[in-house]
């Protein structure tokens, strides 16, 4: 799979089965929540597909699976297994409700259980077992408050540290959450911006505050390091091209690398905002601007251990993919 193809597979987004192709795995997680995916592998590169109706057709051939459309060969490849959520990592969802209601996440509308201590160790010690384990990574929606959830999640790492491989947090940040992430073992952390549009997020992130998720990015990268801090940055929430390299550049400058991740129109969501999945061409050229930002800043995609940086399913990662 070359990178346009890739970029075309992301900007699709999702894929249906034929006949003998197997199930997906639901996600918990983020704005595509309760739905199923596969991971398709084709030479070095692995796109991640929603399972649902599409001009993308998965078969099998022979030992191979095939992306076909409309008669025509996309890609060929093999599928991966996820371990939890993603190949190689337990990414676990630990709280599946959430107090905010940012516009184009299904979570709220889902309203899922919140997961004990006890589960989620266990969950990481069934991913441990198959040998394939090779990093947890831990997000959650705010089921009371920020830091009630930073100090729930703080505790489940510490419980976690015996696994001896690198654990990643993706929570709502707040004044104390570096520190006390850090001290519960976590490498690297996750604080989404979702959009580089500060009007855009007011609408769509109600109640949370744009800078205050800047400023603990920005002490972050002094806590964790450069190559460990990380934010979600949706494209297709009518955001500008203008804002999005100046946000990429202006975020990078800070230590901070972004993942640029196609906006997941989820079938909970289309009448509370408008979503368009970017094209494979602006795919690309956000991708070729955030790889020469990086590396103006000495930063590199394929340092990150946890989470979305070496899964590269759901974006194309500099250093990984281009
Ligand atoms: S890139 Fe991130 S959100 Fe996408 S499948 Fe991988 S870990 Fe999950």
């Amino acid at each position: 799979m070359d990178l346009a193809t890739k970029a075309y597979l992301i900007s699709v987004g999702t894929v249906e089965l034929q006949d003998s192709a197997p199930q997906g795995a639901a996600s918990t997680a983020g704005p595509s929540a309760g739905e199923g995916s596969v991971f398709f592998s084709s030479g070095e590169r692995t796109v991640r597909l929603t399972l649902a109706p599409s001009p993308l057709k998965l078969l099998r051939e022979g030992n191979e699976h095939v992306i076909v459309e409309r008669g025509r060969v996309v890609a060929r490849g093999h599928l991966v297994e996820p371990l939890l959520h993603c190949p190689g990592q337990a990414y676990i969802t630990v709280s599946e409700s959430c107090i905010y209601d940012c516009r184009f996440c299904a979570v709220p509308k889902l309203m899922g259980p919140t997961k004990s201590k006890e589960r989620v160790i266990e969950m990481v010690r069934r991913a441990a077992m198959t040998g394939r384990l090779k990093a947890i990574s831990l997000t959650s929606g705010v089921e009371i408050s920020p830091e009630h959830e930073v100090e729930r999640i703080a505790d489940i790492a510490q419980a976690l540290r015996t696994f001896g491989v690198p654990i990643g947090i993706s929570v709502c940040p707040t004044e104390r959450s570096n520190e006390i992430l850090r001290s519960a073992g976590a490498i690297e952390v996750k604080y989404n911006l979702e959009t580089l549009d500060p009007d855009i997020f007011q609408t769509v992130c109600p109640g949370l505050s744009f800078e205050g998720i800047k400023i603990s990015l920005a002490d972050a990268v002094g806590v964790f390091g450069r190559n460990s801090v990380f934010t979600n940055v949706i494209v297709g929430l009518g955001e500008s091209d203008r804002v999005l390299l100046q946000g990429i550049d202006e975020l990078t400058e800070m230590g901070v690398m972004p993942v640029l991740r196609a906006v997941y129109p989820h079938p909970l969501r289309l009448a509370d905002l408008e979503m368009r999945r970017p094209s494979p061409g602006r795919i690309l050229r956000l991708a070729e601007h955030l790889r020469r930002a990086l590396d103006r800043n000495c930063l590199r995609g394929d340092a990150p251990q946890t989470m979305c940086y070496p899964c590269t399913g759901c974006d194309l990662i500099p250093h990984r993919d281009l």
